[in-house]
């Protein structure tokens, strides 16, 4: 599906998944390729990181106690905040929603001219935009059931815990319906994944 407000070159994928999907895994098979990938949520944490460039715009809105001793935001404090505050949210995404989507262009330009661009978008469906923004949506795909287990493997999480950002996050189907492409990672292994990843590679880039 082309896309109106971008060069038809290079190819721009955006790739999303729920949380513990495969979405990582995907992206690092994808750069294995050859892709250039965006991790859009380490540009967050990475304006958020001590002398991060949204720290200065944060203080000023909600108090320089929101600045940690380490001179990183304080999450969990930020967390408390904006938790039952729409308006706080609201304000939060203000600041750092137009410095990620400024810093997403910087870092896409910087990559090899001809190589495929990945958009590792994990609220690629929720924040709407994306869609005008590459040529492809790849998302990665798995059974609420299988989230759980893994997010409680990797991050050491309780149970309730990962259900909560499931729950936050978009349904499997609303992205499902915005794919141009499927992967369906669950109950196969890492090789099978290899495989599926391939299959699309080959049939968006190398034919
Ligand atoms: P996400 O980025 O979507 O949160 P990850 O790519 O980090 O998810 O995957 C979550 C965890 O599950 C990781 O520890 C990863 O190694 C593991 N994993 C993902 N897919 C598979 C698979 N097909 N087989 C085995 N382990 C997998």
């Amino acid at each position: 599906m082309a896309a109106a407000l971008i060069p038809d070159r290079p190819l721009r994928i955006g790739l999303t998944g729920g949380i513990g999907s495969g979405k990582s895994t995907v992206a690092a098979m994808l750069a294995a390729h050859g892709a250039w990938v965006i991790d859009t949520d380490a540009l967050a944490r990475e304006l958020t990181a001590p002398r991060g460039a949204a720290l200065a715009p944060i203080a000023e809105r909600f108090g320089a106690d929101m600045v940690g001793p380490d001179g990183a935001l304080d999450r969990a404090r930020m967390r408390a905040r904006v938790f039952a505050d729409p308006a706080a949210k609201a304000a939060l995404e203000a600041i750092l929603h137009p410095m990620i989507r400024q810093l997403t262009q910087a870092r896409a330009a910087a990559g090899p001219p001809d190589a495929v661009r990945v958009f590792d978008v994990p609220l690629l469906v929720e924040s709407g935009r994306w869609r005008e923004q590459v040529h492809r949506i790849l998302v990665v795909d798995c059974r609420v059931e299988t989230q759980v287990e893994r997010v409680m493997r990797r991050n050491g999480w309780p149970e309730s815990q990962v259900r909560a950002v499931i729950a936050a996050q978009a349904s499997r189907e609303a992205r499902r319906a915005v794919a141009d492409a499927v992967i369906l990672n669950d109950g196969i292994g890492l090789e099978a994944l290899q495989a599926e990843v391939d299959a699309v590679w080959s049939r968006w880039v190398s034919d």
